[in-house]
């Protein structure tokens, strides 16, 4: 059998080259790709990032660019005449709304003036909170002049102390580009500055994706949002320039960056671990395949071996006696008719086993012809088991019949069921260890004819009990090498059954013995009703 070690080695080599041909480079590929997904995370949550960060610097461009216009039109408003024409005033605080006054002081910080919006009433600025505040800022605003020399606008805003009601003022100084190094300033009030320049702005720059909004800092409550809220949002925060301790915020609706990004992510992990799954269930699929094919060679090598051998043995014994008794040496009769039946038994089994194959290739063609007519289980067991009496003697079995009590009537061709059952039989002897227990009985259960056949044997273990119905195969395990046999037998059972619209079912415990049921279809006569359960 030395032969047989190639297909054997088969499916560990074909193991060997898919775990190198698919699994390894799928382990590489999913761990690459798995390390690009992060890569790809971190990229994205970037790209996300920069683009709020661009968002948030168009606008507190947008606030610097307003109050650098306003301080553009103050110059321009003090060259166009004295500072008392009220009227000119008035039209000033018109064009600037949320500008609550306008400051003008001397390059030495020191004259002061204040020109507030008509109607004001709200806390203006103080000569006190002027000295208390930007007096001691001095260095801060020689900066703001020297960016004024190269034509820079430069604002420098101051937080006023709070007034009653929480509004707080800003006062954002810069140096004036005419006059001599003088410097002015814009009194603003936070909420008006946020209401009136910010927020419509927000609305303009949120597109439906978005959700901007003005914090103070460490507040999760926006002072406006361009949208609602949801509670427990997380913005992304950059301070506004103009407006110390305030921020603005964007997040995307309806989700963070985060949410976004994970969602991808965990999009790409699936479909690499279903790419994975398919490609491993292939391998598997591929290597079943091959395994499976594999056996059935192995099964076909090995049929090839036991069918030679169950042909040269009774050949051999045949012509041995035959031989013998031509020559005429023997004299004692008694020996003459052992010789005779010996010869009589073996040409039986060459005839079974020639059957069987016969039978065998006729079926897998879809040649084999079947007639049915209408026959009795009870009768076709009972012709069976006479015909095997001698051989089931001979090995001291005595079956332990119990037939249905009434006829159990099946279309059957008589010749098929005769073979179904004689493989049974024959394989409850080959099979049977050390028991000499054969139990044949006939019932009707569930308008089904049942024939079932149970030895004390040596039993199937149940990972082999599908296959034993496989073309060639044989358990390959325990006694049964010790018994010759084509591995047909219960193929052609099958075969034999379905073409009776019927099924072949097996239980069987190792060690303890088996039970074979052939379930026919009863005959659907008014009659068959009455078939009675065992006698
Ligand atoms: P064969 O008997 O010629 O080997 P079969 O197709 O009849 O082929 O049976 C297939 C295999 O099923 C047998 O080789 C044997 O391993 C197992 N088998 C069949 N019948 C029995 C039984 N009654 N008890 C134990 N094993 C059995």
């Amino acid at each position: 059998m030395t032969s047989l070690t190639g297909p054997a080695n088969t499916p560990r080599k074909l193991g060997i080259v898919l775990i190198l041909l698919v699994v390894l480079p799928l382990v590489f590929y999913s761990a690459y790709e798995f390390a690009s997904l992060s890569e790809g995370e971190r990229l994205m949550r970037e790209m996300y990032q920069r683009q709020l960060d661009a968002i948030l610097f168009s606008l507190n461009q947008h606030a610097w660019d307003v109050c650098s216009q306003w301080a553009t039109q103050v110059d321009l408003f003090i060259l166009s005449g004295p500072a008392s024409d009220r009227k000119r005033i008035d039209e000033y605080f018109e064009r600037t709304p949320a500008l609550q006054a306008v400051v003008l002081a001397d390059s030495n910080l020191r004259e002061l003036s204040v020109l507030r919006r008509p109607g004001d009433t709200g806390q203006a600025l103080t000569t006190a909170e002027w000295n208390a505040l930007v007096t001691p800022a001095r260095s801060r605003l020689d900066a703001v002049r020297r960016f004024q020399r190269v034509d820079y606008r430069k604002l420098e805003p101051f937080v006023l102390p709070d007034t009653v009601g929480g509004d707080g003022r800003i006062l954002i100084m810069f140096a004036r580009a005419i006059g001599g190094g003088d410097f002015a300033g814009l009194l603003i009030r936070e909420r008006q500055f946020i209401q009136r320049v910010i927020s419509p702005k927000l609305t303009e720059v949120a597109s439906e994706e978005f959700i901007l909004g003005v914090f103070r800092r460490g507040s999760a409550e926006p002072l406006t949002a361009s949208g609602t809220v949801p509670p427990g949002s997380v913005f992304q925060r950059r301070d506004l320039w103009l407006l110390p301790g305030h921020e603005v915020g964007i997040r995307l609706q309806g989700t963070t960056v985060d949410e976004v990004v994970k969602a991808r992510f965990q999009r790409n992990l699936l479909l690499i671990l279903l790419l994975d799954l398919i490609l491993l269930a292939g391998a598997l699929m591929v290597y079943r395949n091959v395994r499976a094919q594999t056996e059935f060679a192995r099964s076909k090598s090995a049929f090839v071996s036991n069918v030679s051998h169950e042909l040269r043995t009774p050949l051999a014994l045949i012509r041995m006696y035959a031989e013998t008794l031509e020559m005429g040496r023997l004299k004692n009769e008694v020996k003459k008719q052992e010789y005779y039946s010996t010869i009589l038994r073996e040409t039986d089994r060459l005839s079974h086993l020639v059957n069987t194959i016969l039978n065998f290739s006729r079926m897998e063609a879809g040649k084999r012809p079947y007639q049915f007519r209408s026959l009795d289980l009870n009768a076709s067991t009972q012709a069976v088991l006479e015909t095997y009496r001698l051989h089931l003697e001979q090995h001291q079995i005595h079956p332990v019949i119990a037939f249905a009590r009434e006829p159990v009537r099946i279309s059957a061709d008589g010749d098929a069921v005769a073979e179904a059952i004689i493989n049974l039989v024959d394989n409850g002897i080959k099979y049977r260890g050390s028991s000499t227990y054969l139990g044949v009985r006939t019932f009707a259960r569930d308008g089904n004819g049942v024939l079932e056949i149970e030895d004390h044997g040596i039993g199937i273990a149940p990972e082999h009990q599908k296959k034993i119905f496989d073309v060639f195969y044989r358990v390959p395990t325990g006694a049964v090498h010790e018994t010759k046999g084509s591995g047909l037998g219960l193929s052609l059972v099958s075969h034999i059954m379905n073409a009776h619209n019927g099924t072949v079912e097996v239980t069987s415990v190792p060690g303890k013995g088996s039970t074979f049921r052939l379930v026919f279809p009863l005959e659907k006569t008014p009659n068959t009703a009455t078939a009675g359960e065992n006698a």
